[in-house]
């Protein structure tokens, strides 16, 4: 099977210069350095990576709410506006949350300052704000639904070979929720890609195998019944994003049954990996989705700096192998991982998984 893939140059631009992490300020992990050692994967396999060709505003309104968008694409002008600003948007104001997952997007922040709108759109000291993110981001976003409409205009009938994308995607979206950013995320491309491909797919499920849970993508999707989410990530108990990830969380209303989450021990390797894979796909199979999302992050590998579990660089190849067997149009968006330099191996062992 031919998998396309879809990148755009200036997702590299965005170059974030702090991190809070256990009361330090410190250089972030979302390295643009990433993206080479990704593109290293998609040479060594000879994929050459499509250029989105248009921008894809739409796409990103279907998911997040207007306040949020119009504050991502103007924050950074807006900074330079401030009186002895630092070098980024950066939130000290922080609205609270309840940090339940039922709770649906807020209205547009009521206060018109940028620092009030900085607390209420970024959600952590993990999403900083330079003078390029907003272009990265919008790039990344671009390059997301490239990838979607690639599937949705595949080769027909999609039997033996359904259509399969891959999405490079820097910055990274599935911590973000409709209406705020966290955890290096600013637009969530694999929410807008499930969206996007609700437009030619009845039912579409999303599988996140990042280390972290795709709370952002769980948020958008909570309370609809025609899109299945699907997170397994370290057990958020003792790891970000803290407050939702649990088994017990399992959607509302028309969505109620619609989201399963599987938490990992810490420490758990390819093996625990597998068997979750393999009970998310029944999930898959049972909810009779027609096309699938893969939220593919890499933090889950060993030597990942911000990690918690124990896969080694082959076991993604595992994961990819039960991805092919479902069969589905799918569509791969990069989330995380750190280790910058496994993640070409990590990447071309997925890929070899699925083709
Ligand atoms: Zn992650």
């Amino acid at each position: 099977m031919s998998v396309r893939a879809f990148y755009h140059p200036t997702q590299a631009a965005h170059d974030p210069l702090q991190y809070m992490r256990v009361g330090r300020v410190i250089a972030p992990k979302d390295v643009p350095a990433r993206i080479e050692a990704l593109l290293g994967a998609l040479r060594s396999l000879d994929i050459a990576p499509e250029k989105p060709s248009a921008d894809y505003a739409d796409a990103r309104a279907a998911v997040h709410t207007k306040g949020f968008l119009h504050f991502l694409e103007t924050a950074w002008d807006r900074w330079q506006q401030l009186p002895e600003h630092g070098p980024e948007v950066w939130p000290n104001t922080f609205p609270y949350w309840s940090g339940r997952p039922e709770d649906a997007a807020r209205p547009d922040c009521p206060a018109e300052h940028i620092i009030a709108q900085a607390g209420w759109y970024l959600g952590d000291l993990s999403v900083p704000m330079g003078p390029h993110t907003w272009l990265s981001v919008r790039e990344s976003s671009n390059t997301a639904i490239a990838a979607a409409d690639a599937i949705r205009s595949g080769p027909k009938p999609q039997v033996p070979s359904p259509p399969m994308a891959y999405a490079l995607c820097r910055p990274s979206g599935h911590h973000t929720r409709a209406d705020r950013a966290s955890g290096f995320c600013y637009v969530n491309n694999t929410a807008a890609v499930a969206q996007r491909l609700r437009a030619t797919f009845k039912r579409v499920a999303i599988l996140d195998v990042d280390a972290h849970h795709g709370d952002g993508t769980q948020q958008i999707f909570y309370a609809r019944p025609d899109v299945l989410t699907i997170s397994i990530h370290a057990d958020p108990r003792n790891y970000y994003p803290f407050f939702t990830g649990y088994a017990n969380e399992v959607g509302i209303g028309d969505g109620a049954g619609v989201n399963l989450n599987l938490p990992l021990a810490h420490g758990s390797t390819g093996a625990v990996m597998f068997t979750a894979v393999d009970r998310a796909a029944e999930a898959i199979r049972a909810f009779g989705a027609d096309a699938l999302v893969v939220a593919l992050g890499f933090d889950a590998h060993a030597r990942d700096p911000l990690g918690v579990l124990k896969l080694e660089s082959p076991d993604f190849g595992g994961i990819g192998t039960r991805v092919k067997a479902l069969g589905l149009p799918t569509v791969i968006v990069q989330e995380g991982g750190y280790a910058v330099d496994a993640l070409t191996d990590c990447l071309s062992s997925f890929l070899d998984g699925v083709r």
